[in-house]
């Protein structure tokens, strides 16, 4: 991995921090470059001041030296000793001679400041005057002078009034030219003190801004940066909340696709509350067919818990009422369930968790907890999700159930229908189990419909269908043929036996009518054994028969078959299967 792909990995708000820092250092580094500065300029401005330190040395000396000049010729003038006088002289021309090799000196260090050509060229003008008078020549002439003359005539002698002049105006341009050099020290020095001081302070000024904006700018970017980054984790992990429901949510989904019965659904409900609350009693509440009772089809992990809630029908359930996901803090809550009150395990909290069966709601997801601790909005997901899913399987398993059953009976009797009679014969015959066909035909039954109409009909054809119901063992089969044809199938059962049962039929029936909903009627049948022919078809054909015999013979009345297709077991007389009956 190389340091670009390193850099690109780092969290964000470790980037902008790792920025921040190298800002931060440039910035420290600018600004020591910048301090380095300002003392290079300051050291150059020190330099020029000391570059003119020599030439103002020189015009020091210069000065010392014309004072002195001018003090040892006045000295002359009033030296009375006239060899004391020579020797003053002699010192008087050493010292103009040493000021010449000053005024030289001065001037090749000069620096040829501002204003400095005019007072040396004033200078000039004085010495060379004074030069004149008062030079190596110049001297000479002076000692003649002095010859016999008295010293306080001499003083005031016009030609050493001018001489004394002229040495004080050159000594005082001297001093000016010293000035404008003193003047120049001072001023480079103050200037390079000023400069250096307005630029540390431009610079200490720069830098804070710089180092005060960066820093906000920064601040900032570091915020945004941890608040993204906290979004993104958040993000993450609601993505992977939703993933592992997602993947449960499938899970239970391929498991409730393969339970072929509620049974085996509800046990796929209660190992998904289990995964989904482990440890938490759950148990699902589910209403019977009348819709006026729940019956607990699952509970899990009850036993340490008690009993689960003691709600009878989902018409006093709260949550089923108002088909909402209710969660009570504490059983003692003002607003808690009644049925979470006076739980003999204590007080709880809870979760109600409506199931919709086929768009009703028919049942409830119950789960109990410590009290005041519910649970969180990602187990009420679950929750949400396993009661949905299995309201709708158990809706779905219902409905084919249904359709199962309508399939499989008449719609208007409620009775089997003919294939499903013919399915569970067959079943008969592979067991090798004996039966009796009952083929019974309601009495002129089309004048009934003529008489009292198709509806009266009907309620005729679902009383006789009831009686017939009320009147035969579990086992035994009752069937809608067609029409007004009904057909008995009565296992393990002899002719003689199976009259009895149609006897009670008749007389039921009689019965029943005496209510006077359905207008009177009676019945006909005829009776074939198993026994007789090999075949259902022939057995019916054969039970058809004796009924055609029983409808000649004036209707209301019950016939058995006589006649057979296949040899009689051994111990059963040909009698015993033909007894015509009124
Ligand atoms: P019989 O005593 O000889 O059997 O006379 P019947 O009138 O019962 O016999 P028929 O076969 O002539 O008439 C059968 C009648 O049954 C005709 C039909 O209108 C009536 N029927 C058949 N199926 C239904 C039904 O589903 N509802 C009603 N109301 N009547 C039906
Ligand atoms: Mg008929
Ligand atoms: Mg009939």
């Amino acid at each position: 991995m190389n340091r670009r792909q390193r850099f690109r990995d780092l969290k964000p708000h470790v980037k902008v921090a790792l920025v921040t820092l190298t800002l931060v250092v440039s910035g420290i580094v600018v600004l020591v470059v910048s301090l380095d500065r300002l003392r290079t300029v300051e050291r150059h401005a020190i330099d020029a001041a000391r570059r003119a330190e020599p030439a103002r040395n020189a015009l020091e000396a210069m000065n010392n030296g014309l004072g002195k000049t001018q003090y040892e010729f006045s000295g002359i003038l009033v030296e009375p000793d006239p060899v004391a006088r020579v020797l003053a002289l002699e010192e008087t021309r050493r010292q103009l001679s040493q000021n010449e090799q000053d005024w030289r000196r001065f001037q090749e260090l000069s620096l040829n400041l501002p204003g400095e050509e005019d007072l040396v060229r004033r200078y000039e003008e004085l010495n060379e005057h004074q030069t004149l008078l008062a030079g190596p020549v110049g001297l000479g002439l002076i000692a003649g002078m002095l010859e016999n003359r008295d010293p306080g005539e001499l003083f005031r002698d016009p030609t050493f009034v001018d001489l004394r002049k002229t040495q004080r105006e050159a000594q005082q341009t001297i001093q000016d030219l010293q000035h404008l050099y003193d003047d120049r020290v001072v001023q480079e020095l103050t200037l390079a003190a000023d400069s250096a001081e307005r630029g540390k302070q431009t610079v200490l000024i720069l830098y804070g801004s710089v180092m005060v904006v960066s820093s906000a700018i920064a601040l900032m970017a570091f915020r945004s940066a941890r608040d993204k980054e906290r979004e993104a984790a958040a993000e993450a992990a609601r993505r992977a909340r939703e993933a592992r429901r997602n993947e449960l949510e499938a899970r239970l989904y391929r498991a409730l696709e393969m339970a072929s019965s509620e049974d085996a659904a509800f046990k796929l409900v209660g190992q998904a509350l289990a995964e989904a609350l482990p440890g938490q009693p759950a148990e699902l509440l589910v209403a019977d067919s009348s819709v006026a009772h729940f019956r607990q089809v699952l509970s899990t992990d009850l036993v340490d818990h008690g009993p689960g809630c003691p709600v009878v029908a989902p018409t006093d359930c709260p949550a089923a009422l108002r088909g909402n996901t209710l969660v009570f803090t504490s059983s003692d809550d003002l607003d808690a369930c009644p049925y979470l009150r006076e739980r003999p395990t204590g007080p709880l909290a809870a979760v109600c968790q409506p199931v919709a069966i086929a768009g009703k709601t028919l049942g409830v997801v119950h789960t109990t907890f410590e009290p005041g601790q519910p649970p969180g909005e990602e187990m009420l997901a679950d929750l949400e999700l396993i009661a949905r899913r299995s309201g709708e399987r158990i809706g779905v398993l219902r409905a084919f159930a249904q359709t199962q059953l309508e399939a499989k009976s008449d719609p208007l009797t409620g009775l089997m229908n003919r294939r499903s009679l013919e399915n569970a014969v067959r079943r008969l015959a592979q067991d090798g189990t004996p039966y009796v066909v009952a083929f019974g035909d309601l009495d002129h039954f089309k004048q009934l419909n003529d008489t009292y109409g198709h509806e009266a009909g009907d309620r005729a054809l679902r009383l006789f269908a009831k009686v017939l119901r009320d009147s035969i063992r579990p086992n035994d089969f009752a069937c809608r043929y067609g029409g007004e044809e009904f057909v008995l199938v009565l296992p393990d059962c002899t002719p003689d036996e199976a009259r009895a049962v149609v006897e009670r039929v008749r007389s039921s029936l009689a019965t029943a009518l005496l209510g006077g909903r359905v207008p009177s009627f009676t019945v006909s049948f005829g009776l074939a054994s198993s026994q007789q022919a090999e075949r259902f078809e022939g057995v019916v054909a054969l039970a058809d028969s004796a009924l055609l015999q029983a409808k000649a013979a004036g209707r209301d009345r019950v016939v058995i078959s006589s006649g057979r297709t296949r040899a009689l077991p051994p111990g059963v007389s040909a009698s015993e299967l033909a007894t015509p009956n009124q």
